[in-house]
């Protein structure tokens, strides 16, 4: 049986005339082989139709689904991570203010040499420490700047330091006019 041009027709999906329709719908009573070739055809695009409206839809979903949950744990992650540091400069600036007073302390109490020599290395050891804590603090901050973008943050953010800062830079100046005064 001759099959053509009956299964160009059906394999590209012509447009076909009155006419033509007419042919390839009797050959296709006729043939077996042209009929196994339509509906292998139209599987093959009920395959592509289905999938092409049932999978993106619900990958879709899925996706703004995850995309959403990753929002919100990185809101709740990035707020968790503001939390913490904030606590930890406070600690800091708590840690530096109570070792500029011991320090106040251990002057105001103690006269001689050695004992000056002693508060001398207190004092430089807890300046390292609070400058070790800052450059900790620093290191938290630049791991964490994709997090903390959010400008009211930054404010929050810079009045704590410069408060800090300046609370730490007077309490130093003090301390160091401290010897003339004993
Ligand atoms: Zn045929």
């Amino acid at each position: 049986m001759k099959h053509q041009p009956f299964d160009n027709w059906l394999l590209f999906d012509e447009r076909l005339t009155p006419d033509q329709s007419q042919d390839l719908d009797q050959h296709l009573q006729d043939c077996g082989h042209c009929r196994g070739l339509q509906q292998s055809l139209e599987g093959v695009a009920n395959f592509f139709r289905d999938s092409s409206e049932i999978e993106p839809i619900s990958g879709f979903a899925d996706r703004w689904q995850i995309r959403l949950k990753q929002e919100q744990l990185g809101v709740v992650a990035a707020r968790h991570r503001w939390q913490s540091w904030i606590t930890l400069i406070l600690i800091a600036n708590g840690v530096s203010l109570l070792g500029v007073l011991l320090g106040m302390t251990f002057f105001n109490t103690f006269d001689s040499l050695t004992e000056l020599f002693m508060v001398s290395v207190y004092r430089l050891t807890s300046l390292l420490t609070v400058i070790n804590i800052f450059q900790n603090l620093l290191a938290i901050v630049i791991r964490t700047i994709p997090g903390l973008l959010s400008p009211s943050g930054w404010a929050i953010l810079a009045g704590i330091v410069s408060a800090g800062s300046l609370i730490w830079i007077l309490s130093l100046a003090r301390l160091a006019r401290m010897p003339g005064r004993a």
